[in-house]
């Protein structure tokens, strides 16, 4: 039997304005090689300088996951040539990073926890981008020097389950804190698995395999079974030894297998020494203080949804999982409306109703509209099913709930005496009907129920129809 051993390194696009170490701007929709400068170009002469938001995010990011922030870290240069680093190195923090022995806590669905712990979280600067068109090859800088953090857990992940665990409550961290958008499909949260197995019971790690660049959690999932599937095979074979060693992988998504991209550099390779060109990075006092004020992060908000609300550890945590959901349902709380139903429309029926680019941040029915809409079931004014029908127009068109609701005719009717009148109407032009219920033929009960709602158009109160109903009928 074998257990599995995967740690994670994340890169996270930090969403400065600015680079790492320059005042070109961030952005990437602009025309290639425009946001460039003598720095971020690694002419000669120019002197990187360091971008203090970027500081401000990395102390946010430590806070969040109880580390140690090293007040006092340094930058160290590692030298590699690539097309897209005109500098033949990169600016990274190898020695003294600036973040260190974090903790991230992962939920499973039953309840139970488990702590990752996290080795470390660096800065340092990203690469251009190499664009492969036909024959030729071009360069854009624009994304040269923007700064990351990369994120570098231990070894602590026994199944590609426990690694979708780590890397959504990162992502939520990370959404929550604001520091970075964590976009995977625009690259702004990149990951790198590192797998090996072992026998299970055996303390010791065996060669691990990186597996480079895979832009999805469902990929992520995969590539790692597959790994492991190929590391297995060659250790009962007899040849791990022969076919298992340090190196990257890319993950063929199209042949479904990894497969061999690059041998493992080792830091030798990398020439690391300490970046003359920076001075250390001090993080003051007040600065300490000051960044370290960091918003409610997912973990306290469920406990306190739980709490507070009463909502039960699953739902609470699919409402936390992103910031934008968990705000828009306490916004919807404010309505003085159930969680549970609050929940039931948040994410069964509006995010249903979702298509295209449409998500919760541009939903076209807001939080409050949604919310009042959930409290006119809760006060009997209309019934679900014409909730739904509301909901649906709303979609469609900028108005308010209550206008809508007459707009439409739906709202129920409660009032007493005006079902009392339908259903004698009902009972008197079925009186054979009513015979036989009387005589125990009691699913026609439901007969009845359906020509009173039927004759309402739907507006009856279902509740007040039902107690009518069984009043007159005895
Ligand atoms: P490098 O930059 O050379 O990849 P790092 O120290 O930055 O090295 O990252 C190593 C990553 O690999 C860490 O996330 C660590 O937890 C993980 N790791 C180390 N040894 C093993 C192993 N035997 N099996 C799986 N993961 C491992
Ligand atoms: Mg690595
Ligand atoms: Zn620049």
């Amino acid at each position: 039997m074998f257990e599995v051993v995967i740690g994670l390194e994340v890169h996270v696009q930090l969403n400065t304005k600015t680079k790492l170490f320059c005042s070109c701007a961030t952005s990437f929709n602009h025309k290639q090689n425009s946001n460039t400068c003598p720095t971020c170009l690694a002419l000669p002469g120019a002197l990187p300088v360091l971008n203090r938001s970027v500081l401000e995010k990395s102390v946010m990011f430590g806070t969040a996951v109880n580390a140690t922030v090293n007040r006092t870290s340094y930058f160290d240069r590692k030298s590699y040539f690539y097309p897209d680093s005109p500098s033949a190195y990169q600016i990274t923090q190898l020695y003294t990073p600036i973040v260190e022995h974090g903790t991230l806590q992962i939920d499973f669905e039953y309840g139970t926890h488990k702590i990752i712990r996290i080795n470390r979280a660096h800065i340092e600067a990203d690469a251009g981008k190499n664009i492969h068109d036909g024959e030729i090859s071009k360069v854009d800088l624009n994304r040269a020097g923007t700064p990351l953090l990369e994120i570098v857990s231990e070894p602590d992940m026994r199944s590609s389950e426990e690694v979708i665990l780590y890397l959504k409550k990162l992502h939520a961290i990370v959404r929550y804190l604001d520091i970075s958008d964590a976009n995977m499909q625009e690259g702004s949260f990149r990951v790198d698995v590192n797998v090996s197995i072992r026998p299970k019971g055996d303390e010791k790690l065996y060669t691990r395999v990186e597996i480079k660049n895979i832009n999805s959690f469902r990929f992520i999932q995969k590539a790692i079974e597959i790994e492991v599937a190929r590391q297995i095979e060659a250790w009962e074979d007899g040849v791990y030894d022969d076919e298992i060693y340090q190196e990257t992988r890319l993950f063929d998504q199209a042949k479904q297998q990894t497969r061999s991209m690059r041998g493992k550099e080792e830091a030798a390779d990398y020439r690391y020494f300490p970046e003359p060109d920076l001075l250390k990075v001090a993080v003051d006092d007040t600065m300490f203080e000051t960044f370290r004020n960091i918003p409610e992060l997912p973990d306290v908000k469920r406990e306190r949804f739980v709490s507070e609300y009463g909502m039960n550890e699953y739902n609470a945590s699919v409402i936390t999982a992103s910031p934008e959901m968990a705000r828009y349902f306490e916004e919807m709380m404010e309505q003085g409306i159930s969680a549970k139903n609050a929940t039931t429309w948040l994410t069964v029926e509006l995010q249903g109703r979702f298509s295209g680019d449409v998500n919760i941040d541009n939903s076209p029915v807001n939080a409050p509209t949604l919310g009042l809409l959930v409290k006119r079931i809760e006060d009997q004014t209309i019934s679900g099913k014409a909730a739904k029908e509301v909901l649906d127009y709303l979609m469609e068109h900028d108005a308010e709930v209550d206008a809508v609701i007459e707009k439409l005719g739906l709202r129920q009717v409660s009032d007493t005496g005006a079902i009392e009148k339908i259903v004698d109407e009902i009972l008197a032009a079925n009186p054979d009907k009513v015979e036989e219920y009387r005589n125990g033929k009691e699913k026609l009960f439901g007969f009845f129920v359906g020509q009173t709602m039927k004759a309402s158009k739907g507006s009856a109160n279902p509740q007040a129809v039902n107690a009518i109903l069984k009043s007159k009928l005895g």
